[in-house]
């Protein structure tokens, strides 16, 4: 059997008397495309700050390829090959998009990363931010300050900082969140296009995006993980359609 890429056993933590998240079995395939969904309060985000480990769980454990990370800090997650975005963009908005996949390219190749680094000042840098602008469809905008950036892009850029420390697991919280509907098709699609060696767990509310880009869904209820499966097996569980969508 292939590793997985995360795996969570009887994940949970408490806040003071508040069961946040409990017993929660989470498998993440290698390359996989899988989403995260839930009503608001599930516990969706907080999921997702215990893999990151911004929260450390008051039960359970975590696997990072085979690897039993429950107990790393989240640097060192990130450091071997953990990435996330944010619901709310945490962009400098008089940076350009360049400047800012440089900056994250500079963090990801050391600590206290300084600017007369070889590799940081070397055209290939720049190149392979670039090649990261091309991949996120955002290129031709590569000097446009952040600020003016449309919402979709900014999103896209956050991706971008994100894919700039190479990962090879990408949590997305909402990554389509305040994006205006023309444009979080879009945004989708480039995350569809992402190398397949990166495994991808999302959250999302909009169900139409969920069901065309996820291979997998995850459905978070009250903390706990109601049902796993394929899309259409989601779509068809009576018990999804009664606490989630409303039909
Ligand atoms: P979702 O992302 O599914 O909307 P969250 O993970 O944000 O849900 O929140 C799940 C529940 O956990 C909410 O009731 C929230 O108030 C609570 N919660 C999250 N973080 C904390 C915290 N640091 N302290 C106390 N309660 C928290």
């Amino acid at each position: 059997m292939s590793t997985l890429a995360l795996e969570t056993q009887g994940l949970g933590i408490r806040f003071g008397a508040f069961q946040a998240v409990a017993e929660v079995n989470l498998q993440l395939q290698v390359g996989a495309r899988q989403a995260l969904i839930g009503p608001n309060g599930a516990g969706k985000t907080t999921l997702i700050n215990l893999l990151t480990g911004v929260y450390k769980p008051t039960a359970g454990s975590i696997r990072m390829n085979g690897q039993d990370i429950t107990v790393h800090a989240a640097d060192r997650r990130a450091r071997n090959g953990l990435a996330r975005t944010f619901q709310i963009n945490q962009l400098f908005p008089s940076l350009t998009p360049l400047l800012s996949v440089v900056l994250a390219i500079h963090e990801r190749e050391g600590q206290g990363a300084t600017w007369w680094r070889p590799y940081q000042r070397s055209t290939a840098c720049f190149d392979e931010a670039h090649a990261l602008l091309k991949r996120l469809r955002l290129d031709a905008l590569a000097q446009v300050p952040v600020a003016e950036l449309a919402y979709g892009k900014q999103r896209l850029l956050e991706i971008a900082l994100a894919l700039a420390a190479r990962p090879r697991i990408l949590l997305l919280d909402e990554p389509a969140a305040g994006v205006p509907e023309d444009e979080s098709g879009e945004l989708f699609d480039v995350i569809g296009e992402l190398p397949s060696d990166i495994s991808v767990l999302f959250i999302e509310h909009d169900m139409k995006l969920v069901f065309r880009f996820a291979q997998r869904i995850s459905v978070l209820v009250a903390g706990r993980i109601l049902t796993e499966g394929a899309p259409r097996d989601i779509a068809h569980d009576p018990r999804v359609r009664e606490v989630y969508l409303g039909s």
